[in-house]
């Protein structure tokens, strides 16, 4: 028997979609992804890119207090021990990933460990190829798959990951640590000047640190990262290394020329990548239309479709724009009732 629908993220998009697809009787199966080196290197492991931040101040209902109590009585205590505690704000990260999941497990969600590693949607009931080299079959699919945040690739970005590394200055721009002190952004485009002056807000200054010697921000963008006298833009250069400690986590930078300027080490608290995303879509490659920057195409305005029918997005990955938790679990609804709508449809 194919399974009614089958869920492919382990996101706010996906645990919302099985939230109401399991309230519908749909009797989701969720592939959350494997938990795997590899995945953990390329920021794919289970529950997405929340799982790699901290607090999250802007998810509407949790506002800023003590949730330990709640969360002892809320979750499985086995899931319960996978989480940092959080201090006093309101939920982190992680903290909103197991809630969301534990929610759909609750309406009976069924969950695989395991990531889907290929697809055929030319026949129906699709088939999905997992990591476990099995195949399951399904009415409906939900792609959920999300975004992971560009990194470089270096070692000491690694290591300062959540201590002053990271790819989010709305997620994480607030946190004590970068009040009042020097700040690194890296990358030229929308999202680094966007990132840069939200981070004006609460840093002393914000370096931008790009590789050339123009900016690839629209011209409004770079007016403002202009007109901003607490932004100063570190031409020709790239990030050859994050510098600090593990008491403080990050204290600067070393910077590399990549033309004319010196070589130069910058006192920072922290580093903001904004180098760009790549969507989770490998696996759809020739099976969903995708954009040329590989996001799924969603073929109707305000609806969750996509090339092939039966088959849904929600979320990151068919989202460059908008990029919050909030807005993916909004789709994760949309597509939830968007399948249960084709499904019924068809009488299946
Ligand atoms: P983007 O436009 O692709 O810019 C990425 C930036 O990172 C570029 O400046 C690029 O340098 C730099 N970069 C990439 N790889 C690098 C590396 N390995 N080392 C150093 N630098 C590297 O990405 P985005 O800024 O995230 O924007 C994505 C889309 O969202 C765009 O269409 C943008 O317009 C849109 N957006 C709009 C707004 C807004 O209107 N408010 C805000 C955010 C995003 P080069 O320039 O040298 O290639």
């Amino acid at each position: 028997m194919p399974e009614k629908v089958i869920i492919i993220g382990s996101g706010p998009a996906a645990w919302t979609a099985a939230i109401y697809a399991a309230r519908a009787e749909l009797k989701p199966l969720v592939f959350e992804g494997a938990i795997t080196e590899e995945n953990r290197l390329a920021g794919t492991l289970p529950l997405g890119q929340l799982a790699l931040t901290t607090e999250v101040e802007n998810f509407p209902g949790f506002p800023s207090g003590n949730l330990e109590e709640y969360l002892d009585t809320a979750m499985e205590k086995s899931r319960r021990m996978l989480m940092p505690p959080h201090g006093k704000h309101g939920v982190s990260g992680p903290e909103l990933m197991e809630l969301m999941r534990q929610q759909a497990v609750n309406f009976g969600t069924r969950i695989i460990t395991e990531d889907i590693v290929d697809v055929d949607f030319d026949s129906h009931p699709f088939r999905l190829f997992a990591s476990d080299e099995k195949t399951y079959e399904a009415l409906a699919v939900i792609v959920a798959t999300g975004a992971r945040a560009n990194y470089l690739g270096l070692e000491s970005e690694q290591r300062f990951k959540n201590r002053g590394v990271s790819a989010c200055a709305v997620c994480d721009g607030a946190l004590p640590r970068f009040r009042n002190k020097p700040l690194v952004v890296v990358g030229g485009g929308d999202s680094a000047v966007e990132e840069a002056d939200y981070l004006t807000k609460f840093a002393g200054l914000v370096y931008m640190v790009h590789r050339r010697d123009q900016l690839r921000a629209s011209r409004i963008m770079v007016k403002r990262a202009m007109d901003n006298p607490k932004i100063e833009i570190l031409w020709n250069r790239v990030l050859d290394e994050v510098l600090g400690n593990d008491k403080d986590g990050v204290t600067g930078v070393r910077l590399k020329s990549t033309g004319q300027e010196s070589d130069l080490d910058v006192e920072a608290s922290g580093v903001f990548l904004a180098i760009g995303h790549t969507p989770n879509t490998a696996f759809l490659k020739d099976k969903l239309k995708l954009s040329a920057k590989k996001y799924i195409v969603l073929t109707a305005a305000a609806r969750t479709y996509t090339s092939v029918e039966g088959v849904f997005a929600a979320g990151d990955v068919a989202d460059d724009y908008y990029r919050q938790a909030v807005t993916a679990a909004g789709t994760g609804c949309m597509a939830a009732l968007d399948a249960e709508r084709w499904l019924a449809a068809r009488g299946l």
